[in-house]
């Protein structure tokens, strides 16, 4: 082999999601694209505002090439930094300046520079389950260990009472997301406070700071009325990773930011690592991507699109007797397996052409997720399939 021992193993577990997304390609090629329901990415299924195109054009006709295609600062534009900081200060009622603002790409760039400043090689990040599967490689990437707090399937809130257990010495950064991917849950101002205490104690324990990453790409799509909190007025040594993936639909375009808190315990050097990190890893962020998402810092997602396609697959489902989270934010359904053989429930569900992710790769076995994202006549479609695997569950139940 010639690759490296520490990225063998990744290539090796290569996503899962991918995989079923390539088995939903080949199935589609048999039954026909509208008979396979593929609920297995988190792509989103909106367009992206009119403003963005118009920003683009606007800015391909005005500016003048060689500082719109160019290097600039490796942060980003000076003037798109303080747009972001001005947009979070008005919003949430922060202190950014431009330069704790760094332009990445997108949410992923942005946790790894964070990873790679902060880890020594076997140094420990903590994720709880359920998380972003993707949190493992980037850490191993990055040569540090992700160890994981077990999820509290009550609530699915953080499962603060097994923190403790979890923190090691070699602990660096914990990294919560806030709406969560996979549950679609969101984790309250006083979760937040018990971990900022569980995060002291800690710390008086191990002797030195733990930070966390705060990974927020599905900070604007938050459903009922319900309030996010800003993760900075909970956790002190908070670093806030956004992407404009899902909130204005431009997962391909790879554009973020990384916020640093002037609260945080060693700002300073925290800010001069992430801007050599960042540039290490990617010089800097598209150019042409900062300037149109500094046009478009005030666009809102079609929320209304994702929570009726929300509502649609929930109802559906619980009416059908499956144990299901009801999201409060994200694109994303957490469904209980009915039966204790979770892979076979999936299987089955390939069986009737129902794409669904086994949260196993989450950590969280015995459960799936379905991303709905996608088209609500697809979640219409996919009803009888649904209404068949019910049965078909209930029979295997009766059995067991
Ligand atoms: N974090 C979470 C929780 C995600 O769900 C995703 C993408 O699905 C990412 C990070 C990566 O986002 P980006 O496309 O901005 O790199």
């Amino acid at each position: 082999m010639v690759i490296s021992k520490r990225m063998a193993p990744l290539v090796e577990g290569s996503s899962a999601i991918r995989k079923l997304f390539e088995e939903g390609k080949a199935l589609a090629k048999v039954v026909g694209k509208e008979n396979v329901y593929d609920y297995s990415l988190g792509n989103p299924s909106v367009p992206a505002p009119e403003a963005v195109k118009a920003s683009i054009i606007r800015n391909l006709e005005e500016k003048d090439p060689l500082y719109l295609h160019g290097y600039m600062s490796n942060s980003g534009y000076d003037e798109v930094r303080q747009a972001v900081a001005d947009n979070l200060n008005r919003r949430f009622g922060s202190e950014y300046k431009g330069e704790d603002i760094i332009m990445t790409v997108g949410a992923a760039s942005g946790i790894n520079d964070i990873l790679n400043l902060f880890l020594d090689p076997d140094d420990e990040v903590v994720a709880f389950a359920p998380f972003f599967g993707e949190y493992r490689n980037y850490t191993a990437m990055a040569g540090g260990v992700l160890k994981v707090v077990p999820a509290d399937t009550e609530t699915f809130q953080i499962n603060i009472d097994a923190l403790d257990a979890v923190i090691t010495e070699r602990t660096r950064l914990v990294i919560v997301n806030n709406p969560n991917n996979p549950t679609g849950v969101i984790y309250s101002g006083e979760t937040l406070d018990r971990l900022q205490a569980a995060l002291a104690r800690a710390e008086e324990r191990i002797g030195h700071p733990i930070y966390v990453i705060s990974d927020e790409p599905y900070r604007e799509l938050v459903y009922d009325g319900n309030v996010l909190p800003f993760m900075p007025d909970h956790i002190r040594n908070c670093l806030i990773v956004y992407s404009f993936s899902k909130s204005l639909s431009l997962p391909g375009e790879r554009i973020g930011y990384v916020a640093v808190s002037p609260r945080m315990e060693a700002y300073e050097e925290v800010l001069a690592g992430l801007v050599v990190t960042n540039r290490i890893g990617s010089v800097n962020a598209p150019s042409l991507m900062q300037l149109v998402i500094m046009d478009c810092l005030e666009e809102k997602p079609r929320l209304e699109i994702y929570d009726s396609n929300r509502r649609m697959l929930y109802d559906k489902l619980t009416a059908l007797g499956f144990e299901c989270l009801k999201p409060q934010g994200a694109f994303y359904l957490f469904v209980k397996s009915p039966i204790e053989d979770y892979k076979a429930f999936i299987e089955e569900g390939k069986k009737e052409h129902i794409l669904m992710v086994d949260a196993s790769g989450f950590g969280c076995p015995g459960y799936v997720r379905l991303a709905y994202c996608v088209s609500p006549e697809m979640i219409r479609r996919s009803f009888p399939a649904f209404e068949r695997l019910a049965e078909k569950m209930k029979e295997r139940g009766n059995k067991a």
